[in-house]
């Protein structure tokens, strides 16, 4: 099922992120007094009534360096394209500005349902500053504080109320779904359509699922593939090709509705920290990964390049051990057929389920060779292990205390469980509970 996004639009200053770190619960963006400060994270997952949605902070979308006419233009534009329902903030305090009526005059064009917030009305008696924010003419504006947490209950209602109507196509279980991350020009575009492009491959439809995103549907082989967002590597604005943070938001998106994640780099320009940034979101997601190291024409070769390369990515993606690493060229289409079976594979071992009797064993044969530590006198027990769940696969070890169990020692126990049941691409959790 796919969640629905809300975007939080409004020009500097007016109380965005404080308002996206509340509704998101962490304190996990950077708030200061000055206005453009840059963000660490823009997208995050919210909750409300039991619905969860997916919550953007335009503001984080740094093009600090535009006019602010620009900066609240491109913002808007972001929000409309990729939000189902918009979160207009003002400020209370300050009144109605040009720049508050910059942002109505687009969000009027937009279909899409805007609900319109004054912030820093932090007591009641505030109240009266309210009325003018009528004639910006989005209805009822809805009072909070970011910094008190008023009024944010009423907002959400209301904000709910405009999600729309979830797809009634249920997605089918064999189909595999994947999408293609990396930042801009590592060829993202060019693979899908070497992908396309192969023999036996036959596209049977190109879905425009949502209003927002492209999907293709083909099958090679009796499988059926899903690729996912390819609109998101459409070309659009100049902004929002150069925006990283806005490349970022694209790959959260196609990241959260697939099953495989292709990380693709650029063998030809090599890795960079958005390379690393991108891909560990696809990891927080637990989904299962694929490293594609494109552009390997463009690459001149000795013997030991291959090697090299392959320490030079293992060394920078240290969190992504699990993922395996495919060599290619979309453009001369070398190895190009080598990247289909490795989706499959890697999308069998992120939804494998093991028999627990061989799973125990598995565990009882780890603890013969290395037995459980012991903390302050007090030894690890392990009772029994069970696996909860799929995609990613995931472990439950009873334990007589799980402040017993280290990071190291489940470190150990995932080592061994990997060696006996083969997780190749995929990560996979583990946690100890207390047998009660
Ligand atoms: P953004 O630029 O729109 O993301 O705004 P920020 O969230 O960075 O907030 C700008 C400033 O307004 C910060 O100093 C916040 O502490 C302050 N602020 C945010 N919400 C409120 C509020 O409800 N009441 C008051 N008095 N100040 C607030
Ligand atoms: P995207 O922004 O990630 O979708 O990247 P594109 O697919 O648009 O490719 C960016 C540029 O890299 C284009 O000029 C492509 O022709 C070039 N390119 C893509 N794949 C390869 C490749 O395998 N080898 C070489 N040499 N160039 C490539």
């Amino acid at each position: 099922m796919r969640k629905s996004v809300v975007a939080i639009v409004g020009r500097p200053n007016v109380g965005k992120s404080t308002i996206f770190n509340r509704l998101v619960g962490e304190r996990i963006s950077i708030v200061e007094d000055t206005p453009g400060v840059t963000r660490d994270r823009i997208y995050a997952e919210s909750e409300w009534l039991h619905t969860n949605f997916n919550l953007i902070d335009t503001g984080g979308i740094d093009i600090s360096d535009e006019p602010l006419i620009v900066q609240v233009r491109e913002q808007a534009e972001v929000a409309i394209e990729e939000a189902d329902v918009i979160i207009f903030l003002a400020n209370g305090r300050e009144g109605i500005t040009a720049a508050d009526e910059e942002v109505a005059k687009i969000l009027y064009k937009s279909n899409k349902p805007v609900v319109l917030a004054v912030n820093k009305i932090d007591n009641y008696e505030m109240q009266d500053l309210l009325y003018e924010f009528y004639s910006l003419g989005f209805g009822q504006p809805f009072p909070i504080s970011g910094t008190h947490g008023l009024g944010l209950g009423d907002l959400l209602d209301e904000v709910i109320k405009h999600f729309p109507e979830q797809d009634e196509i249920e997605e089918d279980d064999d189909r595999i779904y994947f999408s293609l991350i990396g930042r801009p020009n590592v060829g993202k575009s060019s693979l899908v359509n070497s992908l396309l492009g192969e023999e036996r491959v036959i596209v049977s439809n190109i879905a425009g699922t949502t209003k927002d995103a492209i999907d293709t549907n083909f099958t090679k082989d009796d499988r059926d593939f899903t690729i996912i967002d390819t609109a998101g590597m459409r070309k659009r604005g100049k902004i929002y090709e150069s925006t990283e943070k806005y490349s970022v938001l694209r790959a959260l998106k196609a990241i959260e509705r697939s099953d495989v994640v292709l990380v693709v780099i650029d063998a030809d320009t090599g890795i960079i920290e958005q390379d690393k940034k991108i891909a560990g979101y696809a990891h927080d997601a637990g989904k299962a990964i694929v490293i594609v190291v494109n552009k390997w024409d463009a690459v001149e070769k000795s013997q030991d390049t291959m090697k090299e390369f392959e320490d030079e990515v293992r060394q920078q993606f240290q969190f992504l051990s699990y993922a395996p690493i495919v060599f290619l060229s979309a453009k001369t289409k070398k190895r190009i057929h080598t990247l289909l079976p490795m989706v499959v594979e890697v999308s069998e071992n992120h939804s494998k389920r093991v028999r627990t009797n061989l799973l125990n064993e598995v565990i009882e044969d780890a603890l013969a060779i290395n037995p459980t530590p012991s903390i302050k006198g007090q030894k690890l027990k392990i009772l029994y292990t069970t696996q909860v769940a799929t995609k990613p696969p995931t472990f439950v070890v009873f334990v007589n205390d799980p402040e017993l169990m280290h990071f190291t020692y489940e470190r150990f126990l995932e080592n061994r469980i990997r060696e006996a049941f083969g997780f190749v691409g995929t990560p996979i959790k583990i946690y100890a509970r207390q047998r009660k």
